[in-house]
Order: structure tokens, then sequence, then C-alpha cells
């Protein structure tokens, strides 16, 4: 059946219908049409799937999914155009240009975090570009893998787009087929073995992958406001974000201020007792809930701590210097745990940030523009932003990606058309002169073809 599927969607590219820039318009508005009027099925699907507030799922993943929507659609057009570059002396007379051209058949596999977004998202850049594309949401959260289907087919044809619900041997099946491009999100894990199917077909990739996102705070900052916007972007969506902050590196100096503020802000937010919060939303799986919790045993409590089984709730909890070989401080956590850690030097900083390779996001809290520059300058990761958290995601004209262990490749409005397009080079030459000097017999003196660098 899958193989049916992908052989019906490469029969339907090489028809040439989604080579036509204003077909591929139509269905984007199609879609966005289908989206606005199944918004709240979207909500009730989050809110059954991990209790995701009615507020985050506008703000985090309906919205910004409709407003990529707009700007591609109100762009498409001049970004499909050929792009005329410079010629060189070497083809004089030419026109020298850039076509943007569908790969062709897109594979796109969505992790569970941002179930609707992670999917929606890099389905409109690769429709935009042109191509076809088989989506396969994440099975762990269901409802909402059922309402993209149910959208899905209302809008396109098989033939163009198309959802494979399922799990792990889905996903395994759909990775032993031939596409023209894989967009995977999720673990640095399963993203190797992605890479590595990939790799049988010569495939390229975009991976959006994981990382251990450090927070920066120097005695400089506005220590109240780092600490809202800390509060903010760490447990939204009960902290399973991919660019959350992981961990705080705080100066020493101004911790138990920064504390104080988290504390203040944690209550300010989501009240007392916060499992009552309509504002905080739950761990999504069992195993994933477990593990968290795991973490937790013989940790120093700074605040929170509680843990509802039935409800798999875990309370925004901070953890006081975790040792640097600690559980938590190996692998991403990717939960409402915040461990805050104090540091006296630039050295202490270094010893922190290099344990991992690459995170995915990194911030800084600090006036100190020498600070900032210093940090941002000195470690590789995939985005981040100076006095907040998580907002980079939120610039369409900024590329969204990591590096290195934290992916492949970035995305997001001309990013995603540019992403999804193998661009391809065309000089256009005339007939009515031909300059002879490249042909054989050569009988140009060497002196004069040591000077061809200059007419490259
Ligand atoms: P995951 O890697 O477990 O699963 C992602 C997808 O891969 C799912 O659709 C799943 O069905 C499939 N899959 C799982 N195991 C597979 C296997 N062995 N073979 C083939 N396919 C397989 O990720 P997740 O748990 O759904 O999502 C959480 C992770 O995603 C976190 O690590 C998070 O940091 C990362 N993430 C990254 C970004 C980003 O933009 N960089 C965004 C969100 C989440």
């Amino acid at each position: 059946m899958i193989e049916d599927l992908v052989q019906s969607q490469r029969d339907f590219f090489a028809s040439q219908q989604t080579k036509i820039v204003t077909y591929r318009k139509q269905y984007l508005k199609r879609l966005r049409k289908e989206l606005v009027a199944n918004e709240d099925a979207i909500c009730d699907a989050l809110y059954i799937d991990f209790k995701k507030p009615k507020f985050e799922v506008l703000a985090t993943e309906t919205q910004m999914v409709l407003s990529e929507l707009k700007y591609i659609i109100d762009h498409l057009e001049f970004w499909s155009k050929p792009v005329k570059v410079g010629a060189t002396w070497t083809n004089f007379p030419s026109s020298d240009w850039i076509y943007s051209e569908p790969y062709g058949n897109v594979l796109v596999i969505a992790p569970w975090n941002y179930p609707f977004l992670l999917t929606m998202s890099p389905l409109i850049g690769a429709l935009a570009a042109g191509n076809t594309v088989v989506l396969k949401p994440s099975e762990l959260t269901p409802e909402t893998s059922k309402v993209i289907a149910k959208i899905i087919e209302k809008v396109f044809p098989k033939e163009y787009v198309s959802v494979v619900e399922g799990g792990i041997p889905v996903s395994q099946e759909l990775l032993t087929k031939k596409w023209n491009y894989i967009f995977f999100t999720g673990s640095s894990r399963v993203g190797k073995i992605v890479y590595k199917s990939a790799a049988e077909h010569l495939t390229p990739v975009t991976l959006e992958l994981s990382g251990k996102n450090p927070c920066i705070v120097d005695a400089t900052a506005s220590i109240t406001l780092a600490a809202k916007r800390i509060v903010w972007g760490k447990f939204l969506n009960a902290g399973q974000t991919c660019i959350a902050p992981d961990y705080i590196l705080v100066e020493k100096t101004v911790k138990d201020r920064l504390v104080e503020a988290l504390k203040l802000n944690i209550r300010k937010f989501y009240g007392d007792p916060i499992e009552e919060s309509n504002d905080f939303a739950r761990i999504t799986t069992d195993s994933h809930y477990n593990k968290l919790k795991g973490l937790l045993e013989g940790e120093n409590i700074l605040f929170g701590g509680t843990c509802k089984d039935a409800e798999r709730f875990i309370e925004p909890t901070l953890v006081d210097e975790p040792g640097f070989k600690n559980d938590l401080m190996k692998d991403e956590i990717f939960g409402p745990i915040l461990p805050i850690i104090s540091y006296d030097s630039e050295e202490d900083i270094h010893k922190y940030v290099t344990q991992h390779e690459n995170p995915l996001a990194l911030y800084v809290f600090s006036t100190n523009k020498k600070f900032q520059k210093r940090i941002i300058d000195k470690y590789g990761f995939g985005g981040g932003v100076i006095n907040d958290t998580v907002m980079q995601i939120t610039n369409k004209r900024l590329p969204f990606g990591g590096v290195g262990q934290s992916g492949i490749g970035g995305y997001h409005g001309k990013h995603s058309f540019d992403l999804f397009s193998h661009k391809k080079a065309i000089i256009r030459k005339p007939n009515w002169i031909d300059i002879p000097i490249r042909y054989a017999p050569y009988n140009i003196p060497i002196k004069w073809v040591k000077k061809i660098k200059h007419l490259f």
C-alpha cells in the first residue's frame, strides 16, 4: 500500500502539475481555508493529547502556521521566478540564471511535542517549492494525527499530499522507499537512523534535532525581566520545547536574586496549586514522564518537584547545582525541570557549554555588549536570543535549524522555499558569436593562458 502511494506521487510529480505556481498557490489557499475552519478541532485534539492550553495551541501552533501560509502565498510568485546573476567574460555574451526547481517526492516525519506545527510547517515549504508530500505525524499524539489526516484528505488528492499514520514500523517502512527529499524533526538518535536510510538512495535531508540549550545570566542582566522570560520559555508546553532553555548558568553574585524571581514568576503564571492551572500542559507519554520523574530523585529541589502519575503532571521545578556529571546534565531534559548552576568565570561557562556538542539554542541575559558578543561568537549553536528565550522561532525571515548534533538545514519563510528547491544553474548564450580561444589546437601563448583567471 505504501509502495502504491509512493508510486502514485512519483507519477503525479512527473505529470508536471506541481511545477505550475498558480496550482501550488491555489492548494495553499485551500489548505489555509480548511485550517481556519478546523482551528477549534485542532485545539481540542491537542488538549486531549496532552492538555495543551488553548492559548498555547493558538500562539505556538495554528497561528504560526497560518502566518507562514500567508507569507508564503504572498511571496511565492516572486520567489519562483528565475534569478539573474552577473555573467563572466568567459561566456561573453551570456545571461546567467538560477532556477528553483522542486526536488520531487518529499517525506516529512514529525515529532509529538509541537505535533501540528512541526507537521504543517515543513509541508507548506515543500508544497510552495512544488513538491509532492507524504506526511508521517507522531503516533504519540494520536488525536492531532487524526485531525491532520482529516484536513489533508479533504484538501489534497492523495497523489499530491497524503498522511500515513502510525508508529515506528510505519516510519521504518517509509524510510525504505526512495524519496527525493526527507525532512525529519525529532531526536538526534532517530535522526541518525533517518540519515543512514537516506544515504542508501543519496537522498538529501533536513534534520531538525535536539540539543542541551544553555541559558546564561550574568550580573549585569535585568534579573526581574530575565526571570519572567526564562519561566515563560522553559515552562511553555510543559518544557517539551526543543529550543527551551535546558539549564541556567548564572553568575554567582546574582544567583539568589534570580532564584527568588524565578519562583515568584512561576507562582504568578500558574498559581497555587499549579496542577489546577488551565495554562500548564502535561507530559505527553508515560515513558517520558517516568524518565523525567526519575531525574528528580535525590536532587536538591529549590521549587516544585510534585509529580502526579495519573495525569502525567510534573510541577515546574528548579533544581539547585546538579553536578557536572549528574544525569540531569547528560542529555536534553525536555520537560519542566530547570537546573540552576552558578559560575564565577567565563572558564566555568566554557566547561558546561562545551560538555555537549552544538546546542539547538543558546540564550544570554546581559547588558554587557562585549560579553554578549564573546558568547555568541565563541560557541556553535542553531540560533538564539539575547535577553529573551524561544523568540528566534517567531521571525520567518530568520532560518530555523540546528548545526552539528542539533541538525542539518534551516527553514521558515523563504528559507523553506529554498530548502525544498534544487537551485539549477543555467547559462543562456546566443549563436551570433563564438570566441575561439578555448578550442584545440591550443595556440595561445602560455603567458596569456595564465591571465584567464581574470575572466572568470
Ligand atoms: P523521535 O525521534 O522519537 O520521533 C520522531 C518521529 O520519528 C516520530 O514520527 C516517530 O514515529 C519516528 N520514529 C521514532 N523512532 C523511529 C525509528 N527507530 N525509525 C524510524 N522512525 C522512528 O522524537 P520525538 O520523541 O517524537 O520528539 C522529541 C524530540 O524531537 C526531542 O529530542 C526534541 O528536541 C526533538 N525536536 C526537535 C525540534 C527541532 O526543530 N530541532 C523540534 C521539536 C522536537
